[in-house]
């Protein structure tokens, strides 16, 4: 079995050790002997690479890079993009790129950056009086409510959650999606949508193995189980965030 990750614009979107998430995927894929391998996509490269792809990662990026992506996924990459995930490719996108695949995001100065519309939601800038919301955080995830997930968010957007989407977690510490309805991220087909850098993968392996799983099922259709893995170190520094947040 073999596994090709689409990198989605690593030299723009790359914040607060986004790339981890991708050298997990590789690292849980090639431990089971998946032969996993990155193809990097960014504006300079042509559009049949966003099909060659069996699984996505996007990380996040400030405003500036936003509309430099934002601009070149409008031109003809988002209709690609936007066919593979109603396919059901599985994909991972965070912060910034959470935010620019929903309906618009709202910059400080009251820009509007359309977005690609696939998720149902939309992000508004904190206004000047509001702060960023910054800091470690813990949520139980959707598909595992029992389990208590960790993460690092440092964003200034306020996303908001529409009827077409999930939340991706419950929040028990931090602000996530908008610091109000307690609400991390958002789940939609395959794809996860979610404030948490840090990154959040290495620190979630069951996260890694759900994506992982949903790709080799999608691209070989069958049921596939995934064999276990050693997480003592995984668990190790997760136990240690929680300690520090809540117990
Ligand atoms: N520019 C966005 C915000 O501040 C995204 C930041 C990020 O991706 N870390 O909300």
């Amino acid at each position: 079995m073999n596994l090709k990750i689409g990198w989605l614009y690593p030299d723009l979107m790359s914040t607060y050790g986004d790339r981890g998430n991708v050298i997990a995927l590789l690292y849980r894929a090639r431990s089971r002997g998946i032969g996993a391998t990155v193809i990097t996509i960014s504006v300079a490269d042509s559009v049949d690479k966003i099909n060659r792809a069996d699984l996505f990662f996007m990380g996040g990026a400030q405003d500036l890079q936003q509309e430099i992506v934002a601009k070149d996924l409008r031109a003809e990459k988002g209709i690609f993009l936007k066919k593979a995930i109603e396919r059901g490719i599985p994909g991972l996108y965070i912060c910034g790129a959470f935010q620019f695949l929903g309906k618009y995001y709202k910059t400080s100065e009251g820009k509007i950056l359309e977005g690609l519309d696939i998720f149902d939601l939309y992000t508004q800038s904190g206004q000047e009086k509001e702060k960023r919301l910054v800091g470690d955080m813990v949520f139980n995830p959707f598909f595992a409510p029992d389990k208590r997930f960790v993460g690092f968010e440092n964003h200034n957007g306020r996303t908001y959650l529409g009827k077409g989407t999930q939340p991706f977690g419950k929040i028990l510490k931090g602000f996530g999606n908008n610091g109000k309805d307690g609400t991390e991220g958002m789940v939609y087909k395959n794809s996860i949508g979610s404030y948490s850098h840090g990154p959040l993968l290495p620190k979630n392996p069951e996260l890694t193995d759900w994506l992982v799983q949903k790709a080799l099922q999608l691209k070989y259709k069958r049921k596939i189980k995934l064999k276990n893995l050693d997480t003592k170190y995984e668990d190790l520094a997760r136990k240690t965030v929680i300690k520090k947040l809540i117990d």
